[in-house]
């Protein structure tokens, strides 16, 4: 399509009223940041604010399945007044959402009930809203607020939450007992340190070897469960799953590397006593495992097959880094509340930009997003079926967008220095948005 008519059929495709609402949002959630950071700076710095997006992610889940999943059928896509998602919930979906990959594929395989939300709930999340975006009118979230506390027994504001729910929920990574262990503290699951002895089988429950179980039991699921795939190995370039034929070599072969005598699994109690005869963490080991010369499974995949797995959260995307094109946005004035807004004329321009970047991206030519026309982009991204859709229509293919702070290369890193990276990914991961150039990116491929 010429970069002029793409320019109008966005305009169409991506309503200027969502791009104001969308900044809105944004608005609201830089100030939901900046409190956290407050508060940050009078104790703990970085770590308090990365507390803060494991708590929300936590509680994401909490929410997707607990919320979303028991809503009414009846209802579908429209939200009901006491499902709104608490404010730091609303941030991480809106992280989950703009990975339009990753989020396609959980909302098809993993979390069906993700496709009640046809788009991101832009409309609920300003409308509960103070004038000042400093969080929600207690009379507008008075139903979710009730229902949020009766499901989850937490609070539903993100900072009295921070302040009183001391605990979350974990499940033994080898055999799936519940235990309940606090956030802080030297081996607090918001920590690197973070261990626990499960009481029914004594293994250790860390960030380490609860990433492996993640592993394992997609590896079980995907191996027994006709329809279900490892993530981030199901979607091809122009937009389709493929979970039959593609998925299930993946599958078998990485089953093939943990593969015991009789056919099974080797138990991960053991594959974690094998790990630490070598000094290895049990991440580590594991990446070095799939790239044994014996394994067919080509090294450079590797990296993007365990990406999923450098968290132990449910879902495929890390929705912990993702926060720098909030910040981007703000610190330049657009959803700053007042006179720094963007004009009509400003946003045309945004547009007109998001329309050449996209008429480039399939050409030697193309380039990574300027923060202007990435807003037009993210809110795009916010309506997945949509975003899908259109995108294959303008370029043929489904347009992947990897957010801020992760590092592409590590994609294409060898092998030999995932280990590493996986036995101190907190750590690694705090570096990466020190230094990382602020930027988004584009990745044109499937998985
Ligand atoms: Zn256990």
């Amino acid at each position: 399509m010429h970069t002029f008519d793409l320019q109008h059929q966005l305009q169409a495709d991506v309503p200027l009223h969502l791009v104001r609402l969308h900044l809105r949002v944004l608005g609201a959630f830089e100030h939901l940041l900046e409190r956290i950071s407050t508060r940050a700076r009078t104790s703990q710095g970085e770590r308090t604010l990365d507390e803060f997006f494991q708590r929300a992610t936590y509680r994401l889940q909490l929410w997707v399945d607990g919320i979303l999943e028991s809503g009414d059928d009846n209802v579908h896509g429209i939200l009901q007044g006491c499902e709104l998602p608490p404010l730091d919930v609303a941030l991480a979906l809106h992280s989950l959402i703009l990975s339009p990959h990753r989020y396609f594929e959980d909302s098809q395989l993993r979390f069906p009930q993700l496709n009640r939300l046809k788009e991101f709930p832009l409309y609920m999340v300003v409308a509960a809203l103070y004038a000042d975006n400093s969080g929600y009118v207690d009379r507008e979230c008075q139903p979710a607020a009730e229902r949020w506390k009766q499901i989850t027994g937490l609070e539903f504001e993100p900072i009295s939450s921070m302040e009183s729910d001391a605990t979350r929920v974990v499940r033994c990574p080898s055999c799936d007992e519940a235990a309940r262990v606090p956030w802080t503290g030297a081996e607090g699951f918001a920590g690197p340190d973070f261990a626990h002895a499960c009481t029914e089988c004594e293994m250790p429950t860390t960030h380490d070897t609860l990433r492996a179980g993640k592993l394992f039991k997609a590896l079980h699921k995907a191996k027994e469960t006709p329809g279900f795939c490892l993530p981030n190995t199901a979607l091809l370039i122009r937009g389709e799953l493929d979970v039959e034929m593609r998925c299930s070599a993946i599958t078998n072969e990485v089953w093939s590397c943990f593969e015991s005598s009789d056919g099974q699994l080797i138990p991960l109690h053991d594959v974690a006593t094998m790990a630490a005869a070598g000094g290895h963490s049990l991440m580590a080991y594991v990446a070095e495992t799939l790239s044994k010369p014996d394994s067919a499974i080509r090294p450079e995949s590797i990296p993007a097959l365990l990406r999923a797995f450098e968290h132990s959260f449910p879902f495929t995307q890390d929705v912990v880094d993702a926060r720098h094109f909030i910040q981007d946005i703000y610190h330049r004035g657009w959803s700053k509340l007042g006179t720094g807004q963007p004009s009509t004329g400003e946003l045309d321009e945004a547009y007109a930009c998001y329309g050449e970047f996209l008429h480039l991206v399939t050409t030697a030519a193309r380039r990574e997003p300027a923060w202007k026309e990435d807003l037009i982009w993210h809110t795009h991204q916010l309506m997945p079926e949509r975003y899908r859709a259109n995108v294959i229509g303008y370029t043929g293919l489904f347009l992947d967008h990897l957010p801020r702070g992760e590092d592409i290369n590590a994609y294409r890193k060898p092998c030999a220095n995932m280990g590493s990276s996986f036995a101190d990914v907190r750590v690694s991961r705090s570096q990466i948005r020190r230094s990382a150039k602020p930027r988004c990116s584009v990745n044109l491929g499937g998985a």
